[in-house]
C-alpha cells in the first residue's frame, strides 16, 4: 500500500471508529491523594483502564458514556497497603500449618486473601514474604484476570540468617531442620547475601524483604536482637540497588534497625525500639517508616489469649505489640516520611482499613493518612507515576465510602465502590 493510502485508511479507521465509551465518575468529595484539600462537585473521566480528565462539576455524559454516581460519597485513589503476606492468615494453629500445608495450599489461600483485600479498598499491595514464591504466580494470575486481588509488588521469600526471623526451619525438632541456605532465603556472609537477592530476582520478585532483627511470630526467643552483620546488608542493599530493587526491613530493635538504616534501606517495617538516633537518621536519608499499627495490636490482644500463641512467642507478642501506635506518632510527629502498612496476615486479610483509624487516634490528620496510603506509598514502590493520585493519565484506581471520610475516619470501614484499572469491583 502507497503511504498517501495507508495514511487515508488510517484516517478513515479513526474518524469511523465510534467514540470509545467513557465513564464519568461523579464525586460529592474528591481527596485526590496530592492537594492539600479535599473537593467538592468533581467529575473523573475513565477512559480504558486509565484516568483521561477530571473536571469541576458533574459532566453531562456524551452518547455512549456511562455514569457512576457517587454524589453522596467520598471518592480517594485505590487505596495501597505496603505491608501484607496474601500466602497466610495468623490463628492459634499457624505454627503447625507451617509443616502441614502444601505450595497449592497457600496459592488458593491467596487468591482469596486477594480478593477480601481488593473489596476492602485496597488496590496495591506490597507483599513482603512468603514460603513458596506463590505471590509471583498470583501477581500474573491477577494480571491476566484470571484471579481478582490488588496489583502486587512482591518480595518472594524473605532473607534472614540462620535462626533468625524468617528462617523456615525455626521451632523444628533438629532433625527436620536440615541448613537451608541462599536459595530458601536464608544466608550468612556477604557472597550469601548477595546470592540470596540475586535468587529472588530470578524468581521475580519486585523488591528485597529482609529482617534485620528478631520478629514477633517465629519460634525463637528474640524478637529485636540484630541479626545481620553490617557488611551483609551493605552487600545486599547493594546487590539490590544493581537489579533495580529497593529493600525493606523489618525490624524492632533499634541496633539491627540502625544498621539496616545505614546500609541504606527503603523503609522500616514495624520499628518498634525507634530511638531519637534512629529518627534522625531516617530523616537524613529518607528512609520510609511502615509503621504496621494493626500487627502489633492484634498480637498484643492475642497474647492475653492462653494458648493463642506458643510458649515462645507470647512474651515477645505481649512485648513489642502495644508499643508500636506510640512509636508511629513519635516518629510522624517528628517528620519521618510514613507509608502506609498494616502487616495483614497477621491480622484478618480485608480488615486493612483499621489501620487508617489507629493512624488518626494517634493524632495523624484524616488527609495526610489518605496520602500515606496513596501517594507516598507509590513513592515507596516508586511507582508515583502510575497509581497514588487522581491525576489524568494514572491508573483508573478509587475508592469510595459513604459520607463525608474527613468528618469520620471510621467510614473507611465502609467501603462501599472499587475500581482498579477502569474496571468496577464493588459498587
Ligand atoms: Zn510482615
Amino acid at each position: 500500500m502507497s503511504v498517501p493510502r495507508l495514511l487515508l485508511a488510517v484516517a478513515l479507521l479513526v474518524v469511523g471508529r465510534p467514540a470509545s465509551a467513557r465513564t464519568l465518575v461523579h464525586c460529592g468529595t474528591l481527596i485526590d491523594g496530592r492537594s492539600a484539600s479535599a473537593q467538592r462537585d468533581v467529575t473523573i473521566v475513565v477512559d480504558g483502564q486509565r484516568i483521561a480528565a477530571v473536571e469541576a462539576g458533574f459532566a453531562a455524559p456524551a452518547a455512549g458514556d456511562r455514569v457512576i454516581d457517587l454524589k453522596s460519597c467520598t471518592v480517594t485513589p485505590g487505596w495501597i497497603d505496603c505491608h501484607v503476606h496474601l500466602e497466610s492468615q495468623q490463628s492459634a494453629t499457624s505454627a503447625l500449618e507451617g509443616i502441614q500445608l502444601n505450595p497449592g495450599d497457600r496459592a488458593l489461600q491467596s487468591a482469596y486473601y486477594a480478593k477480601k483485600t481488593l473489596l476492602a479498598g485496597f488496590t496495591t499491595v506490597r507483599n513482603l514474604g512468603d514460603r513458596s514464591n506463590g505471590s509471583v504466580a498470583l501477581r500474573r494470575a491477577i494480571g491476566l484476570g484470571m484471579a481478582e486481588g490488588p496489583r502486587i509488588y512482591t518480595a518472594g521469600k524473605s532473607i534472614a540468617t540462620t535462626g533468625g526471623h524468617a528462617d523456615p526451619t525455626n521451632g523444628r525438632a533438629r532433625e527436620l531442620m536440615g541448613d537451608p541456605g541462599p536459595a530458601e532465603g536464608v544466608i550468612n556472609g556477604p557472597d550469601e547475601a548477595r546470592k540470596a537477592v540475586r535468587q529472588r530476582y530470578k524468581e521475580g520478585a519486585d523488591v528485597i524483604k529482609i529482617t534485620a532483627t528478631g520478629g514477633v511470630l517465629s519460634q525463637a526467643t528474640s524478637g529485636m536482637a540484630p541479626q545481620f552483620t553490617a557488611e551483609e546488608l551493605r552487600a545486599i542493599v547493594e546487590t539490590a540497588r544493581d537489579y533495580g530493587l529497593k529493600v525493606a526491613a523489618h525490624a524492632h530493635g533499634t541496633e539491627g534497625m540502625k544498621r539496616a538504616v545505614e546500609a541504606g534501606v527503603a523503609s522500616i517495617e514495624h520499628g518498634t525500639f525507634m530511638t531519637d538516633e534512629v529518627i534522625a537518621l531516617m530523616k537524613q536519608r529518607g528512609t520510609y517508616f511502615v509503621p504496621t499499627i494493626s500487627a502489633g495490636r492484634f498480637v498484643a490482644e492475642m497474647a492475653k489469649v492462653d494458648g493463642y500463641f506458643t510458649p515462645v512467642v507470647q512474651p515477645k507478642a505481649a512485648a513489642i505489640g502495644p508499643v508500636i501506635q506510640a512509636t508511629f506518632q513519635r516518629a510522624w510527629q517528628a517528620g519521618v516520611k510514613i507509608a502506609f502498612g498494616t502487616d495483614q496476615g497477621v491480622a484478618p486479610h480485608g480488615e486493612n482499613a483499621r489501620e487508617f483509624i489507629y493512624m488518626v487516634e494517634a493524632g495523624m490528620p484524616v488527609l495526610t493518612a489518605i496520602q500515606s496510603a496513596t501517594i507516598e506509598a507509590a513513592r515507596l514502590l516508586g511507582a508515583e507515576k502510575e497509581i497514588g493520585s487522581i491525576e489524568a493519565g494514572k491508573f483508573a484506581d478509587l475508592v469510595a465510602v459513604p459520607g463525608d471520610l474527613l468528618a469520620d475516619i471510621r467510614l473507611v470501614l465502609k467501603v462501599n465502590f472499587v475500581m482498579k484499572g477502569g474496571t468496577v469491583y464493588r459498587q
